[in-house]
């Protein structure tokens, strides 16, 4: 008691107290501002980004890669299986690789894309994930891949294929259903809900369905079903890009003939997947300048179409403003992918090797089918 009367009676000692009172409450604001600033040290921002695509996975690596098949090998070299893409996963996964939005990577500024800084969790390292073609041709139907993509009685995505004469429902063996059980096991894989991109042509419809102006039977009840399964697509967070209407070849083709696979791809894909800014030349083609040195008319109307980014093909990690030559102002925000396939899970060892192990991944068992 006679300590607190001393303390209350003490000018000092009061000054004291009022100033360490003060000090508790800034403390106190502080640490709240320090857990916000502490969320933000879990994050690092980068420009730097790896991008990875594949085709339609072998569904069913036995048929696809038998001697019978006449894409025997071209699956073999342009595809992989599902036993390995499910092991990529596991590769890229233990060696901290996360999935991140392409959206998320560019931004527009003056009607042109520039880079955007992407916000990675420290630790992580952050990849883009692309399927091309993913169409299921009406020609390649039966040889080893899945028919479609559809949406089963829970409204969840599942896989359709027709097996001697049966249909068969599966959840484990294309790209989109086993990136979301492998996100659903271990969610870290996926930043701020990230997927992956489906890169889609025109001419055969998209993901399995006949929504191309061509199909005189059913077009309307495929657009329909397809239309489903699109949103449900979004809603997971799969993105979706052009890859062409036609999958020409860019130098070969008339640009009366460019313009309107544009136009095609617009009102046919365009109308059900929604408006994309990222361009994915059929073939790592691509064509910024003309002959003579100015921005091509092709690359003109991509850019009138409304594309902002586009993607090549390419083994060098490769983001940054094309044409080098300084004289041009103009510049094009383009982006490399590194091709996952056959050819180069067999040759591209050490490239990929910072990404997986190849050996690891590759699918001794079905691709032994293959002299
Ligand atoms: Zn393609």
């Amino acid at each position: 008691m006679y300590i607190f009367y001393l303390i209350i009676n003490n000018k000092i000692m009061k000054k004291f107290v009022i100033l360490n009172v003060f000090i508790l409450i800034f403390m106190f604001f502080y640490t709240n501002n320090y857990s916000f600033a502490f969320a933000d040290d879990k994050y690092y921002y980068t420009y730097e980004v790896e991008h990875l695509f594949t085709h339609c996975l072998l569904a069913y690596p036995d048929i696809a890669l038998a001697k019978d098949n006449e894409m025997q090998l071209h699956y073999n070299q342009d595809c992989i299986t599902h036993l390995e893409f499910k092991n990529i996963l596991k590769q890229l996964y233990k060696n901290n690789y996360a999935l991140v939005d392409i959206n998320k990577c560019f931004k527009v500024e003056n009607g042109k894309a520039v880079k955007n800084k992407i916000r990675v969790p420290i630790g992580k390292k952050p990849i883009i994930f692309s399927f091309d073609d993913v169409n299921y041709d009406h020609k390649k139907l039966h040889l080893g891949m899945i028919d479609k993509l559809i949406l089963d009685e829970n409204g969840e995505i599942a896989e359709l294929t027709n097996i001697n004469g049966k249909e068969k429902i599966t959840y484990d063996r294309e790209f989109v259903c086993i990136m979301e059980d492998f996100i659903q096991k271990n969610p870290d894989f996926s930043i701020d809900g990230a997927r992956g991109t489906l890169n889609l042509t025109g001419y055969d419809g998209i993901l399995g369905y006949r929504t191309q102006k061509n199909n005189k039977v059913n077009r309307d009840t495929e657009i329909e079903n397809a239309k489903k399964v699109v949103k449900k697509l979004k809603s997971l967070g799969w993105t979706f890009a052009s890859h062409s209407y036609g999958h020409y070849h860019m130098k070969k083709i008339s640009l009366d003939n460019f313009k309107i696979e544009l136009q095609s791809w617009k009102d046919e894909v365009g109308e059900l997947v929604g408006n994309t800014e990222v361009y994915v030349y059929p073939y790592g083609e691509w064509e910024i300048l003309d002959n003579t040195g100015n921005i091509s008319k092709k690359h003109k109307l991509l850019e009138e179409f409304g594309f902002k980014l586009f993607c090549g093909v390419g083994m060098q990690q490769f983001y940054s403003y094309l044409p080098f030559d300084k004289s041009i102002k103009e510049k094009t925000l383009f982006m490399d992918r590194k091709v996952i396939d056959g050819f180069t899970l067999k040759n591209r060892t050490t490239a990929l090797k910072p990404l997986f192990d190849t050996n690891v991944v590759y699918d001794y068992t079905n691709r032994s089918l293959v002299n």
